[in-house]
């Protein structure tokens, strides 16, 4: 079985065939030059809630591939004017023109946790190298508690100035909440608060 570069593990044809497709989709929504990118830690399970995927019209959502959505419009500065019919061509392209991509540090779905944290742990040179190489972002945006690990790598990597933390300074995290002013007006949602935190950047 052969060895697949995007997650390390030993994989089936339709393995790689599902990775190349992620990676097509991807592509077409790629800046020429990134400006923010922005790197999760690993794609969803379904191929239909991948944040590059195409529209579907018979098949759903799942709501969580939904709200990534619209938290990555947020994040971009995009007026997402209702939830089901967000046409998500349309956020895509604007994201794309922004200058923003999104990525992942293991670029095949890793369902379970545990292994998630092991996997990026093993394929952060990888990583560093592929944001060095490949990317070339202005700055980088960390989603998730797992790929923070890759920050002490930034430094010698010579990418620390590129990287936008989060208040708590570690990389930005769902649920999380900015604390202090006690606002209720959604100023926390993770779209938000990555947007003001790269505001004065762009
Ligand atoms: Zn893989």
């Amino acid at each position: 079985m052969p060895l697949c570069d995007g997650c390390g593990a030993h994989v089936d044809d339709a393995h790689i065939r599902r990775r190349i497709e992620r990676l097509e989709q991807a592509t077409r929504f790629r800046p020429i030059h990134i400006k923010v990118l922005i790197l999760g830690e690993a794609p969803p399970e379904h191929a239909r809630d991948f944040f590059y995927a195409p529209p579907s019209d018979h098949e759903l959502r799942s709501h969580t591939s939904q709200a990534l959505l619209e938290e990555l419009a947020i994040v971009g500065g995009i007026k997402v004017v209702s939830t089901a019919s967000t046409p998500k061509e349309a956020v895509l392209s604007e994201f794309q023109r922004g200058g923003f991509f999104l990525a992942y540090a293991i670029e095949c779905p890793v369902p379970n946790e545990r292994e998630l944290d092991q996997v990026i742990r093993r394929f952060a040179p990888t990583v560093v190298r592929r944001i060095q190489s490949s990317y070339r972002p202005k700055h980088i945006v960390l989603i998730g508690s797992a790929v923070a690990r890759l920050i002490p790598l930034f430094d010698p990597a010579g990418l620390r100035d590129k990287l936008i933390l989060s208040s708590e300074g570690s990389a930005f995290r769902y649920g999380q909440r900015t604390g202090g002013s006690g606002s209720s007006d959604g100023n926390d949602s993770l779209g938000s608060r990555i947007h003001s935190a790269i505001a004065s950047l762009l």
